[in-house]
């Protein structure tokens, strides 16, 4: 969603304890260029299209050494294919009826849900928030 720099990221990873291979920096760089949010087999794709020759096999290794760093986020939206994108503060609602995935970002609401976790007594480490919905002017 935010747009970050190839260095920023490759930085996270650093700090995250992976060692930035020509290969993880390939990924992340596909990761961040194209459409949001693709699965593993498009961005695999998105590789190849560039001229990187890397295996199915190598762009999965990669993708969860970036998501266990949490560079990386996976996502699961409905039933489909697992999702993934660069981890950044960010929710989503999703047009069930195309499938259109729309980022968004709403400080009231994050600040609400501290308030409330507080009240139980409790801080977010980790929060998801997902907006399944139809477009106003759509019937049913
Ligand atoms: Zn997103």
């Amino acid at each position: 969603m935010d747009d970050l720099s190839i260095a920023e990221l490759e930085n996270r990873c650093q700090q995250g304890g992976l060692r930035v291979t020509a290969n993880l920096s390939e990924i992340l760089q596909a990761l961040i260029t194209g459409p949001d949010h693709p699965d593993v087999e498009s961005l695999h794709e998105r590789l190849r299209a560039r001229g990187k020759r890397v295996s199915l096999a190598t762009v999965y290794r990669n993708l969860g050494h970036l998501v266990a760093a949490g560079v990386v986020a996976e996502q699961h939206f409905g039933p489909g294919k697992t999702r993934y994108e660069v981890a950044t503060p960010h929710d989503h609602l999703i047009d069930i009826s195309t499938g259109k995935i729309i980022e968004f970002s709403e400080p009231r609401l994050n600040a609400l849900e501290e308030k409330i976790a507080a009240q139980m007594g409790y801080r977010i480490v980790r929060r998801r928030l997902e907006l399944y919905a139809v477009p106003l002017d759509e019937k049913s």
